[in-house]
């Protein structure tokens, strides 16, 4: 998992960042997680696998990579997935040949999961896994937005705002814990964390050489 990354001005290595965002549905998580992927050329999103219906917009293999049950069903038999999770009567999965493949190349991976998958992925990768829960600033307003989305019916999203309480209980799952009541804030913090975690020393596995040549180099006589 270690990684080259060019904004180290050193060039030195560091481990790969397992990113999770997770949030009730409409909480502005999909949008920080675009943006975030726009500012931040070396982090790749992952992506799932689901057996629920494509939305108006959305692309097969760009949002999701939408399956059958029965195909569903064979990739979990054939341990394709890192973790997977039933959310809203569908199921969601994520692959495990993309998540390998992406940090192989020296990348951070960005999750967008629910807390069953961050729960999961933690029990995996432990120290490598970062994982952040976005609160919406009140129920109301997650109300608001789903209605807005216009992309579910009515029923759906009843359903989802009765779920939205359940998820918000695992709070206490998660690394570190955002409202985003200003999504540009919201954002920023996001992306602050993540510049945090990069420059974690348990991440910094090429700095020893550095700071081996700065002690030979730096003695107490040197100017
Ligand atoms: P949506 O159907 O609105 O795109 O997503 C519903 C929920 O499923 C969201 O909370 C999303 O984070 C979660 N989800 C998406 N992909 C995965 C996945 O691969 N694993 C798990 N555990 N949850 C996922």
């Amino acid at each position: 998992m270690a990684a080259s990354n060019s904004t180290d001005p050193h060039g030195m290595r560091r481990r790969g960042v397992l990113f999770v965002l997770s949030s009730p549905s409409g909480a502005g998580k999909s949008t920080i997680a675009q943006k975030l992927l726009a500012a931040e050329p070396e982090l790749s999103m992952s992506v799932s696998y689901t057996t629920r219906p494509i939305r108006p917009g959305e692309v097969d293999g760009k949002h999701y990579n939408f399956v059958s049950l029965e195909k569903f069903r064979a990739m979990v038999s054939n341990h394709e997935f890192l973790e997977w999770a039933h959310v809203f009567d569908n199921r969601y999965g994520t692959p495990k040949a993309d998540v390998f493949h992406t940090l192989s190349e020296g990348h951070d991976i960005l999750f967008d999961i629910d807390w069953q998958g961050a729960q999961q992925l933690h029990q995996l990768a432990g120290g490598d896994v970062v994982r952040v829960f976005i609160l919406p600033p009140s129920m109301a307003a997650l109300r608001d937005r789903l209605q807005k989305r216009a992309t579910d019916s009515q029923a759906v999203i009843d359903a989802r705002m009765a779920r939205a309480a359940n998820e918000v209980s695992h709070w206490d799952g998660y690394d570190y814990v955002l409202v985003n009541d200003d999504l540009e804030h919201c954002f920023e913090c996001v992306r602050m964390i993540l510049a945090a975690e990069r420059l974690k020393r348990s991440r910094q596995t090429g700095i020893i050489g550095f700071i081996r040549s700065l002690l030979k180099h730096g003695g107490a006589n040197e100017p």
